[in-house]
């Protein structure tokens, strides 16, 4: 560990590149959690997953407080079953420390071939390994920060292993840590990411590149936080002004061998899209400041720090004071999903039945309402203020009362007794 880097004050990149949250907000936000309860820190899975759904309140508070999802959707009585295997985590680790041993030589070599833009790769030990280690998150992203600005001013190859970027998400700090960022001789910054899964023949499974792409996006935004900070304080015209990729590096394992194998994926459709969206999350301390005051998610674990004595009604009621937007794509995104699709179907929502259906049913809120409107004259669901649904003129319900009236007639003509047929003449005269 380099000592002498370690008792140097903060730089002032590094301090302005870090996000502080208000003294008032970070105490709410540790009375939401309960006493003593660590914040959980936000990855960047969990970070795309909040991107691809912005219009949940719910999600982007408790992600935004640290609140273990997982944890409170067993006190709830309805834990998702998430995760990786044992056996997986174990393989990407042992894949993830040959592909970077030898100082990393190797994924350089491949950052070189794949992105470097004709760049040659150094020989073997020559690229900068800076040492990143610190105490805490906040401690590791200030000095990956000022890793970063030493690598921008001495050009060269530099590879940071698992560096700590900090990135503003509604408000709150949120802390990731990439597998690997190389910094090329010119100045360009690229995310790499190790996955366990193999690439066959050069090619991966698409949803789990697709997966990959959209975490890296997430990296490559909070890389681009620093690269603004470390830019401010490069002189003007300098030949390394720092600049992210807009692609990153996947290496997997080659065709189920333990060999690596190395792929560009293009960003920019993921960068833009994550970017729009976060940048449409609620604020958390507009969040927390619309809470009931006494709300809290403490789940209060008893001594054994892992079972929840809050009875489960008064978590649900906290947890239902938050308003939610569940879709069926929660189910592979979010720890909360069966607890939140449980709500949704016993108040009838329509939204339970996907966001496709939702569209096409426009102000009707409820399966109550979608029946009353195709029947035309049935019992309606109290009409919700929020919705727009109310006039027989909704062209979602005339649609409705359409397809019923298509669907009643097909029945019909089924349900009608067949004529009898008379039978056909012989024509034996013929067949002689
Ligand atoms: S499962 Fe619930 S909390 Fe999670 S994103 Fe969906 S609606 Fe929001």
């Amino acid at each position: 560990m380099n000592v002498f880097r370690d008792s140097r004050p903060e730089p002032a990149a590094a301090r302005e590149a870090r996000p502080r949250p208000a003294a008032g907000l970070r105490a709410r936000l540790a009375e939401l959690r309960g006493p003593g309860v660590p914040p959980r820190p936000l990855d960047a899975r969990a970070l795309a997953a909040l991107a691809a759904n912005p219009g949940c309140r719910r999600r982007a508070l408790l992600d935004g407080a640290g609140v273990d999802k997982a944890a409170l959707a067993r006190a709830l009585g309805s834990p998702a079953p998430f995760g990786q295997s044992q056996f997986a985590i174990a393989r990407g680790h042992s894949f993830e420390a040959r592909v970077k041993a030898d100082g990393g030589a190797e994924l350089i070599r491949l950052a070189a071939e794949h992105l470097g833009g004709g760049t040659e790769a150094p020989e073997p030990g020559a690229a900068a390994t800076p040492d990143l280690s610190a105490a805490g998150p906040q401690g590791r992203a200030a000095r990956t920060a000022l890793a970063l600005r030493e690598a921008a001013a001495r050009g060269g190859w530099t590879l940071l292993d698992h560096p700590m970027l900090a990135l503003d998400v509604a408000g709150s700090p949120a802390y990731l840590e990439p597998d690997a960022v190389v910094v090329r001789p010119d100045g360009v910054w690229s995310v790499i990411e190790i996955k366990s899964f193999p690439m066959i023949d050069g090619t991966a499974d698409t949803a789990k590149v697709g997966a990959a792409a959209r975490q890296s996006a997430v990296y490559a935004l909070a890389l681009e936080q620093v690269a603004e900070q470390v830019a401010r304080h490069t002189p003007e015209g300098a030949e390394h002004a720092p600049r992210v990729g807009d692609r990153a590096l996947l290496v997997c394992p080659k065709d189920f061998s333990n060999l690596p194998a190395a792929a560009p994926v293009d960003l920019r459709k993921q960068l833009a899209t994550t970017r729009r969206q976060l940048a449409r999350l609620t604020r958390v301390d507009e969040l927390a400041a619309a809470l009931p005051e006494d709300t809290t998610f403490d789940l209060r674990l008893a001594d054994d720090g892992k079972t929840a004595t809050r009875p489960a009604e008064e978590l649900a009621e906290a947890v239902e004071s938050v308003g939610a937007a569940y879709a069926p794509e929660c189910l592979a995104a979010c720890e909360l999903a069966f607890h939140c699709r449980g709500r949704a179907r016993e108040a009838g929502l329509v939204e339970s039945l996907g966001r496709g259906v939702r569209g096409e049913l426009g102000g009707l809120r409820t399966v109550g309402e979608v029946l009353a409107a195709a029947s035309g004259n049935g019992e309606r669901t109290p009409p919700d203020p929020a919705s727009t649904y109310a006039t027989d003129a909704d062209p979602a319900a005339e649609a409705l009362r359409r397809a019923a009236a298509l669907r009643a007639e097909a029945l019909a003509a089924a349900s009608a007794p067949v004529p009898a047929q008379a039978p056909a003449p012989r024509e034996e005269a013929e067949c002689r």
